[in-house]
């Protein structure tokens, strides 16, 4: 059997593999050293937000069989994409993929706060009310689709090897486990560490109660492109143990932390929805302090 082959077989194993062992050893780390106290109790929490992400693994691989692999090879196979189109070595080819893919997911969650109709689909992702490795699982079904459309138009165009798309998918997974996690980070290791990866206390000001913190800090993986496009944020201003998590207009745990109440979040009208410009992106208001 060829790469391809092999690649287009193993993938969903060797993705639930890591998935799953990554989420036990951050979900272990959240017990032994946990960075805040959490305001909820996990069980309730931790079964919509686990619900809502077997929703979306299945409904993703309903829509798109052959996933972002497939796609990649797909554009291999055809020669498809601006990479295609050069004569470089592979191990160039996968890091500008990697680089370049990570910018897109990078831009979509800028765009996702900026445009009104997007945030009603995001917000689901920023209404737990808690933060820890399962809200990195936590976004609406219709949101995982438009993501993986996008992803899928950026990997043609840029013709994305096959393996540096799963080398890709397999990171934002774990990255996202980790960067969401309730952690407790050695404040050194930290400050090293997010030079080369978005760490659990850079993304926590993402998801800070306060709208131009939610407007900060956008990376997943890479932290780079928060501090080129000026969208960084070091720490939140109450401090991470005393910030709160969430978003103003929904406060209320049975509809911002059930299962149900998660799905009807993009379509039911909230305070503010309207008119209110201040869960979205405002630059002016989200200036570097
Ligand atoms: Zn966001
Ligand atoms: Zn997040």
């Amino acid at each position: 059997m060829n790469i391809a082959g092999v690649l287009m077989e193993h993938e969903a194993a060797l993705r639930g593999a890591i998935f799953l062992a990554v989420f036990l050893v951050m979900a272990a780390w959240e017990v032994i050293a946990p960075r805040r106290q959490l305001a909820l109790s996990r069980g309730r929490r931790w079964v919509a937000n686990l619900g809502i992400l077997i929703v979306n693994t299945a409904l993703v691989r309903a829509v798109f069989p052959a996933a972002a692999v497939g796609i990649a090879l797909f554009a291999e196979d055809r020669g498809v994409g601006l990479l295609h189109a050069f004569e470089l070595g592979v191990g160039l080819k996968v890091l500008l993929a990697l680089i370049v893919l990570d910018l897109a997911i990078y831009l979509q969650h800028v765009m996702f706060h900026a445009v009104p109709l997007l945030w009603r689909l995001h917000r689901v992702h920023h209404a737990d009310l808690d933060i820890d490795v399962t809200t990195g699982t936590r976004f609406h079904p219709v949101e995982m689709l438009l993501s993986m459309g996008i992803k899928a138009a950026t990997i043609l165009v840029i013709g994305a090897p096959a393996i540096a798309v799963l080398i890709f998918e397999i990171a934002l997974n774990v990255t996202s486990m980790f960067n969401h996690s309730n952690a407790r980070l050695p404040e050194r290791l930290d400050a090293v560490l997010r030079w080369l990866v978005v760490t659990p206390d850079m993304h926590r000001v993402h998801h800070s109660i306060r709208p131009e913190e939610t407007n900060r800090n956008f990376g997943f993986n890479l932290p780079w492109w928060d501090r080129i496009f000026e969208t960084y944020q070091g720490a939140p201003r109450d401090g991470h143990e005393r910030m709160t998590i969430g978003i103003p207009a929904c406060r209320d745990a049975r509809r911002c932390t059930t299962f149900s109440g998660m799905l009807v979040l993009p379509f039911v009208t909230l305070r503010g929805d309207a008119a209110d410009k201040s869960d979205r992106l405002d630059r002016k208001a989200g200036q570097p302090r």
